[in-house]
């Protein structure tokens, strides 16, 4: 991190500041998780699925494409999708009209006027209102400004409207039931897929829920599955992770995956479909092939700084762009690996939150002295990894994954944009060495 060594950063709008920013937030110091913007479930509170929110719980989804399903079923899903679509459009209108940004279950009222307005079923409305609520809800805590239009005609059905069995006859694995209720009723035979297999074989439950699509014409299913989260390990190594687009994923206990990764981006051509999809298989088998069975500890960089590749096939920004992209996945893979296996994923901190006072907005890399956190400037104290905490919060840094969208680089000054709830207001970070 000797390239953040030289940041000086400055709050250029004093009246909105981080500390009041985390207040309107709802932040609560340190005790809300990355998860933690997930409110409780209405329809699971009712006691009929109430393991579903438990915390401790893992989940994975399996994707199965429904390419044997007939002309008929498919037109009949297909309709349905798309009624679902506009209903939950509708929804997602009335809660922005009314300004109604919780999240919660809408009211019986408002339930029934969609009944009246499209003719179906209470326990339909009510799903599709909920979804449509939390769709909402997460539109405004990403501080967008602008109504947003659902693009995917995707469904979640609990088991009110669907089960799911294995196929008694020969053919197909598992047939999915929808039971009415709002839903047609019809069956749609499946074949299991590997991931599917796997998964039950290591001891996966798969939920009763399922979500169900529509993507470039070709209806799919996603089953849900989960599985209690293993406790975090307390004996193993503490191991490093690098990873340079070129090199492969290096850890610091000498174990090199994916050295091939980038020679297979650089036999590319430049139009091709699936590039993403190809090099993201590839990236997860090769983390198969780590070990981490005595790892206590995975540490990884958080802020990847990315180098110029020499010239290849593809522009030096998409180089770039792909690079980012790369980590970003390769980090969402190693958090479930991590997650699964009961290690604890730490991720290392380029943005020095450690060092910035959430009492008075002010830098000081003396502020930092081991586990405890004094201002130098108001004297404020805390435990350091609190303030951190506080103040990645604040900054819209939560959870492990590095935001893209949140540095922006302009006349060869870094900026990082602090979102509050109410307006931005910005910090100017100047650099004295490039970054990029
Ligand atoms: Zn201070």
């Amino acid at each position: 991190m000797t390239l953040f060594a030289r940041l000086l950063f400055r709050v250029k709008s004093k009246r909105h500041k981080i500390t009041e920013a985390a207040l309107i937030l709802g932040v609560n110091l340190g005790t809300l998780s990355p998860s933690g913007v997930q409110r409780p479930n209405p329809i699971h509170n009712n006691g009929m699925v109430a393991s579903k929110r438990n915390k401790n719980l893992m989940k994975r989804t399996a994707r199965v494409y429904l390419n044997d399903l007939n002309v008929s079923k498919f037109l009949i899903v297909r309709e349905f999708l798309g009624q679902c679509h506009s209903i939950m459009q509708y929804f997602v209108d009335l809660f922005w009209q009314r300004q109604d940004f919780s999240g919660k279950l809408a009211d019986l009222p408002t339930v029934h006027r969609a009944k009246k307005k499209f003719g179906i079923t209470t326990r339909l409305g009510q799903a599709l209102a909920k979804q449509a609520s939390e769709c909402v809800f997460s539109v405004h805590q990403k501080q967008r400004k602008r109504k947003p239009q659902l693009k995917w005609h995707t469904v979640t059905l609990f088991y009110h409207f669907v089960t799911i069995s294995p196929f008694k006859k020969k053919g197909f694995d598992w047939c999915v039931k929808l039971i009415g209720s709002g839903a047609p009723k019809l069956v749609i035979p499946l074949k299991s897929t590997s991931v599917i297999n796997q998964r039950l074989a290591q001891g996966w439950q798969m939920s009763k829920t399922i979500r169900m699509g529509l993507k470039k014409g070709r209806l799919w299913i996603d089953f849900i599955f989960e599985k209690v989260r293993p406790p975090l390990k307390t004996q193993g190594r503490v191991v490093g992770m690098d990873s340079n687009y070129k090199n492969g994923v290096v850890f610091s206990d000498s174990q090199v995956v994916g050295q091939d990764i980038y020679q297979r981006i650089q036999e590319f051509k430049k139009r091709q479909k699936n590039t993403h999809a190809e090099i993201k298989s590839r990236l997860g088998q090769a983390l198969k092939k780590v070990d981490l069975s005595s790892t206590k500890v995975l540490s990884i960089e958080d802020l990847k700084k990315v180098k110029q590749g020499k010239r290849g096939t593809f522009s030096r920004l998409f180089n770039r762009r792909l690079s980012h992209w790369l980590y970003r996945t390769l980090v969402q893979l190693l958090e479930r690996k991590c997650e699964e296996e009961g290690i604890q994923l730490v991720v290392k901190d380029p943005f020095k939150t450690s060092q910035f006072c959430s009492n008075c907005n002010r830098w000081d890399r003396r502020n930092r002295k081991g586990d405890r956190f004094r201002c130098v400037h108001c004297g404020y104290q805390s435990h350091a990894d609190h303030n951190a905490a506080h103040n990645r919060r604040a900054f819209r840094l939560g959870g492990s994954l590095w935001s893209p969208f949140l540095l922006k680089f302009k006349k060869s000054k870094f900026w990082i944009t602090i979102e509050t709830s109410l307006k931005p207001c910005w910090v100017i970070t100047e650099v004295s060495t490039p970054i990029f």
